[in-house]
């Protein structure tokens, strides 16, 4: 190790800032944002005397001979001093920084390479989650009670660990802090009492099929699950991300085969919770559409246990992005709506209120009710002619998509679902015409 890397505070202290470039400036608002005066100097003005008292001095002139005489100013005044771009005349180095609300990584290459430096940063970024300064921030409130309460070393160890990792990070990191304090009162009065914690539900959206399409947290959550309780229409690729030791469990049906019933699959939640797993509820697309989560989180807030949701891209946004086609489109939509195509997801919509023009229908579960949609859809006035899109398995390595007119969706659906058919979806309206498979349109070919 060349330097040693130490955090220095600099609350008050001063800190002089030598030159005028965009290097001094940088090294000036660094300083400021650590909570020091900095006090500048130009090159040509630049004496002894103004580095006096100083914590720090960074010099950044533009010209050799300027950072020389600036940096021997410093040492003869005993500060410590920093020139850009001058490892040689350097007695501290500047790492690259990752600052994220008061967590900070500082990472050095010893001056070798800024580049690589500033790369590794750049991965350390994408793996630190955003709000990591809030959980910092939890830990730091309950510092002085756990470490009160918890007279036992191990114990409290166990409770650190269990609160930067566990269920009320999960909650701090998805921004329910109120939630995590919550959980964490409850795990330090659990440990207190020497009985185990209960664990946290997370209901997950899986997105539409691709693994890529996973939000981050998704992918973070399926590291971390004891229990992931998954749909049907979750394919293998994306269980295939799940930790290797998390137990999967399909409860989820689709549409036509049977599985547990909902009040079961919220039952094995609540009780799976209750013992302390991490649960994992893995559900195609979001959760909140067409996918009864509102359901389970009532049932987990219902028996007091903790749960957090995670969105996922719904298939009406990651079919149409398959396919190439706007949901909405400043000359052909203003409006979009996602409609379930059987009438047994709650309350059957007023279809006339969906068939205006220029707005662009979704309809979920409607591939098989493709005649009674059509129907609809033509007494609620909406023209005949209307184009359509079938997307199957939409962003998946078997996707389908068929284009044409309302009048004729019945046909297409027949021959487009034949067999053994995947998850498809209909979009209605004109944009639906913009439908691409490898950037050729499709609905010239069958008009
Ligand atoms: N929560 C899910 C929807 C569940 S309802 C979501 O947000 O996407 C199940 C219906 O979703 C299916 O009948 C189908 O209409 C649609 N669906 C889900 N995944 C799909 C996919 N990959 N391609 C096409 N349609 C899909």
């Amino acid at each position: 190790m060349k330097h040693l890397p130490l955090f220095f505070d600099l609350a008050g202290r001063t800190v002089v800032v030598v030159g005028e470039s965009p290097a001094a400036d940088r090294r000036a608002d660094l300083a400021r944002s650590a909570g020091a005066e900095v006090s500048r100097v130009t090159a040509a003005t630049v004496k002894i005397a103004d580095f006096r008292g100083a914590a720090a001095a960074f010099i950044a002139t533009g010209t050799l001979e300027g950072d020389t005489a600036a940096q021997h100013l410093a040492k003869a005044a005993g500060v410590p001093v920093n020139v850009a771009d001058r490892p040689e005349l350097c007695d501290f180095i500047l790492p690259a920084i990752v600052d994220r609300d008061g967590v900070v990584v500082a990472i050095s290459t010893g001056g070798a390479s800024p580049t690589l430096a500033s790369i590794l940063r750049g991965r350390i970024e994408a793996a630190l989650p955003e709000r990591i300064g809030a959980l910092a921030k939890l830990a730091r409130t309950f510092r002085a009670q756990a470490n009160a309460l918890i007279p036992d070393p191990a114990r409290r160890r166990g409770f650190w660990r269990r609160l930067v990792e566990g269920p009320a990070a999960r909650l701090v990191l998805a921004g329910d802090e109120a939630g995590a304090r919550r959980v964490a009162l409850g795990e330090l009065d659990a440990v207190r009492r020497r009985m185990s914690p209960v664990g946290i539900a997370h209901i997950v959206g899986a997105g539409p099929g691709d693994p890529d399409l996973l939000t981050l947290r998704a992918a973070q959550l399926l590291q971390e699950a004891d229990a992931i309780l998954h749909d049907e229409l979750v394919p293998a690729a994306i269980l295939g991300r799940a930790r290797r030791d998390a137990e999967l469990v399909l409860v989820g049906k689709r549409k036509g085969s049977v599985g547990l019933a909902q009040a079961d699959i919220e039952a094995e939640l609540v009780r799976r919770v209750r013992a302390g797993q991490t649960v994992v509820r893995l559900k195609a697309g979001d959760p909140f559409i067409f996918g009864r989560g509102g359901e389970e989180v009532e049932a987990l807030r219902a028996a007091g246990l903790p749960v957090s949701v995670v969105p996922g891209v719904t298939a009406a946004l990651g079919c149409a992005a398959s396919v190439g086609i706007p949901l909405t489109h400043r000359r052909l939509a203003s409006a979009v709506t996602f409609v379930s195509g059987h009438g047994a997801d709650g309350r059957e919509v007023t279809w006339p209120r969906l068939a205006a023009q220029s707005h662009t229908l979704a309809i979920y579960m409607g591939a098989t009710e493709a005649a009674s949609v059509r129907d609809r859809l033509l007494d609620a006035g909406t023209a005949p002619t209307t184009p359509v899109a079938i997307v199957e398995n939409g962003t998946r390595p078997d996707e389908r998509v068929s284009v044409g007119r309302l009048s004729d969706l019945a046909r297409i659906a027949a021959t487009h679902t034949r067999g053994d058919a995947g998850p498809s979806l209909l979009i209605v309206g004109e944009v639906a015409a913009l439908a691409t498979v490898a950037d050729q349109p499709l609905l010239a070919e069958v008009s």
